[in-house]
């Protein structure tokens, strides 16, 4: 079979996008991705998921391998087989707990909107995907638009889709370096797939 050549490092370039719960209630997902691949970006990753607050997670559960890794969660873990431990609960498996937004909003925790924009990114599922190509995280932000949805330009996503700064549809990484660390925060490092598109030479030239 053809092999694709690697894509060079410019074209690796990669950025966190969050759907928002808002977007998922209100059947935007697929209005969103369609926007990154008309463009021409690779999805690399994504996922669904609930970030619950402590309160709203069940109890750690007992003797119930972890859903997301299996085995790899027993004590002993891989290596050691399958030894009738507890399991030990690590960030692997909880990471979609509260932390995990404190983390990606280091920023805004002192804010007085962080209590309400917790809930609101607790409030449903959202979808979680990484995105790669040419200038990535620049481009996506100019796709995504202004922060407050009523001053963001038509033809962007929150421009197009949202009416409210609360309930502005997506996340963008706002830097390369910042883009890394988010998706450092959403993904474990095995869960990104490496592809080659058969489309490169048409997408960015020779
Ligand atoms: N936000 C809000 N009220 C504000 C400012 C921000 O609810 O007055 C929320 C909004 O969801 C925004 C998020 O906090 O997307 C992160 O804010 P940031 O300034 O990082 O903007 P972004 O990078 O998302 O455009």
């Amino acid at each position: 079979p053809l092999r694709p050549r690697a894509a060079p490092p410019e074209l690796q370039e990669k950025t966190l996008v969050l759907v928002k719960p808002d977007a998922v209630q209100r059947r935007l997902v697929g209005h969103v991705i369609q926007r990154f691949e008309r463009r021409g970006f690779k999805l690399v990753a994504m996922k669904l998921l609930q970030v619950a607050l402590p309160t709203q997670l069940p109890p750690p559960p007992l003797r119930v391998p972890c859903s997301r890794c299996h085995a790899e969660c027993w004590e002993g873990g891989a290596k050691g087989g399958h030894p009738l431990g507890v399991p030990t609960v690590t960030l692997r498996c909880h990471q979609a707990d509260r932390g995990l937004l404190d983390k990606h909003y280091q920023q805004l925790q002192q804010k007085p909107f962080y209590p309400a924009l917790l809930a609101y990114m607790t409030s449903g599922p959202l979808v979680a995907m990484v995105w790669e190509g040419y200038n990535v995280v620049r481009s996506t932000r100019a796709m995504v638009g202004d922060t407050n949805s009523a001053t963001a330009a038509a033809g962007t996503i929150r421009g197009d889709f949202s009416m409210h700064v609360s309930r502005n549809v997506v996340h963008a990484s706002d830097s390369v370096e910042t883009a890394q660390r988010e998706i450092g925060f959403w993904f474990q490092r095995d869960e990104l797939v490496a592809w080659e598109s058969g489309d490169r030479d048409y997408t960015y030239g020779p």
